[in-house]
């Protein structure tokens, strides 16, 4: 694979810088080491001792990563005397000939040993998702009136699904195309393996998601079921839209922006080294050599997870923690200790001041991937739940207002003209009266769940108010829009709900508003809903302009 191959390349090459940087930081090493030999006891000899400690611990930090094991334990056991000898406020002169030896004679320890073909073999690793969009799936089901339902629910929300009866159906299909994930029913009746183990070898050999439908929800089955390595579980009955959501979550995580690392570590090759080795498993990440810039990266680069070195020249690690913290918005951050520092209760102070968790280097490439992987994964899933609204996951009302308005000025830039979007289900109060609030809530992300599925990258949307939503379409006329709206009208009101075996439809209204390069935000939204109301009062199930944008 060609990109490995630079890759390797480009580590090599850092390797190569790291290797020429220790010609010079050796030496350098050693005559600080005849200095303290021969400084006087006092002032002097702890001068000499801190500088000594600040090159030891650079060393310790980077020479593991770059194939130097031996000497980056050699250099850290060092660190720590010094460390030891500097708390204390005094040498131990018995111990000083050794120390000094030791350090004149690291240079026999700068051979490096083979780097581990770690990248290599993470690059087709099982941690990192694929990030290849496609939307296939495959339902198993037995009981034919659910299957038939939910393949077109499915198909209604845009997923290519396709249903099927038994395990020989499903098998000679998966033979001939591919799926992404399979929604299984395990209850079908097989004994030998069960439905769980069956469905739990298809996983293996055709690579897919899996997500369990059973009769049973006790601890044991779901257990069996994150053994089996499914990424959802659904009992029975099912709840379509419940099962929309989860697949919503499933493909989100797949396909969603590549999670963004900031890294602050004064070191550059050992800051490049991660970054190259993080970047090359579809993370973005922005390396600063200094806290300043770090800070001032956070602004731009709005990363999910901060790598932090703990030492650096002039502030330390947990100084530009605790200023971060003092920040309400970045407190989703994660930040992350990248430090030398195995002292535990040294990493519990510095926990307890700011920062969330310690690596220990040297680290090899594959645990680094997957702590920053897992971690960035945590961040964004729950600083989505926090700046979402919790049913459906969409904008919230300030939000999407805001987003209005910026939509709004940027239409009135551009020249182009965006249109304003208010919808409102029809009769909702009668939904959550006749098959209660839960049903009514199933009705509401149904609808969210749809109108994401069908609105472009560039829409936004948001949950305006109970059962109310806003968006904004960029570059679409009213006319454009209406004929959208209109198809999603139309999709909707096919969904069919199911509540104590009672089946029913439900419909929506909209209302529509162009941008005419004057009105602000807040005016067309209005007239959205003036145009809104106008289609409540010519019967619903429908989608109005407002005259003023016709
Ligand atoms: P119309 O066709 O005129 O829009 O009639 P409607 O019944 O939909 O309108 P109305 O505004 O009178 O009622 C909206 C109802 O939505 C009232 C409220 O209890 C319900 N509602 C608001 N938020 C939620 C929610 O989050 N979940 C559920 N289940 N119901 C909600
Ligand atoms: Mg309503
Ligand atoms: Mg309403």
């Amino acid at each position: 694979m060609a990109e490995t191959d630079n890759l390797q390349q480009q580590l090599a090459l850092l390797a190569q810088l790291f290797a020429e940087r220790l010609t010079h930081d050796l030496p350098q090493i050693a005559s600080s080491a005849t200095l303290l030999q021969d400084a006087a006891p006092g002032a002097q000899r702890q001068a000499h001792l801190q500088s000594l400690r600040e090159q030891l611990h650079k060393l310790a930090g980077a020479a593991g990563t770059f194939g130097y094991a031996a000497l980056g334990q050699r250099a850290h056991a060092l660190e720590q005397q010094a460390a030891t000898w500097l708390t204390a406020g005094d040498i131990d002169s018995q111990g000083l000939p050794d120390f000094t030896q030791a350090l004149l004679t690291l240079q026999q320890l700068a051979d490096p040993q083979p780097v581990s073909a770690d990248v290599e073999a993470l690059i087709d690793g099982p941690a990192l998702a694929s990030c290849e969009s496609g939307q296939r799936i495959a339902i198993l089901e037995d009981d034919a009136q659910m299957g038939r339902s939910m393949e077109l629910t499915l198909r209604n929300f845009g997923y290519a699904a396709d249903w099927f009866a038994t395990t020989t159906a499903l098998e000679s299909a998966l033979a001939e195309r591919s799926f992404d994930v399979l929604v299984a029913d395990v209850d079908l009746g097989i004994t030998e393996p069960d439905g769980l183990e069956y469905s739990r070898a298809l996983l293996e050999r055709f690579n897919l998601s899996l997500l369990v439908i059973s009769n049973q929800a006790d601890f044991a089955t779901q257990l069996r079921a994150v053994r089996a390595g499914a990424i959802g579980f659904l009992p029975k009955p099912i709840n379509l839209p419940a099962l929309e959501n989860t697949l919503q979550r499933c493909f989100a995580r797949q396909q969603g922006e590549p999670y963004r690392i900031l890294i602050v570590d004064d070191d550059l090759e050992l800051a490049r080294h991660y970054s190259l080795v993080l970047s090359q498993n579809n993370m973005q990440v922005q390396v600063c050599n200094d806290p300043v810039t770090g800070l001032q990266a956070i602004h731009r680069f709005n990363p999910d997870v901060l790598l932090l070195d703990v030492h650096m020249p002039d502030f330390s690690g947990p100084e530009l923690a605790q200023i971060i913290r003092f920040q309400d918005e970045w407190l989703r951050i994660p930040i992350v200790y990248l430090s030398g520092e195995t002292d535990l209760s040294k990493q519990m102070s510095a926990l307890l001041h700011a920062g969330d968790d310690f690596i220990t280097k040297p680290i090899s490439d594959s645990a680094l991937v997957t702590t920053v992987f897992s971690r960035a994964q945590r961040a964004r899933l729950l600083s989505n739940a926090l700046a979402r609204d919790s049913l459906t996951g969409l904008l919230k009302h300030a939000d999407i207002k805001e987003q209005i308005s910026v939509e709004v000025e940027r239409s009135a830039r551009s020249g182009s003209h965006a249109s304003i979007v208010m919808l409102d289900i029809d009769h909702f109060k009668q939904i959550n009266d006749r098959y209660g609030h839960a049903s009514g809530d199933n009705v509401i992300r149904a609808l969210a769940n749809l109108l994401r599925q069908r609105l472009r990258r560039a829409d936004s949307l948001g949950r305006y108010g109970g059962e109310e939503f806003a968006a904004i379409l960029p570059d679409c006329t009213a006319q454009q829009a209406q004929r959208i709206i209109d198809e999603i009208r139309l999709k909707f009101s096919e969904l069919s709900f199911v509540c104590n075996g009672q089946n029913f439809n439900v419909t929506l209204s909209g209302g529509i508003a162009q941008t005419d390069h004057k009105s602000l935000g807040d005016q067309l939204l209005e007239r959205a809903d003036q145009a809104l109301y106008c289609a409540k009062h010519s019967g619903r199930n429908q989608v109005a302009i407002h005259p003023a944008s016709a």
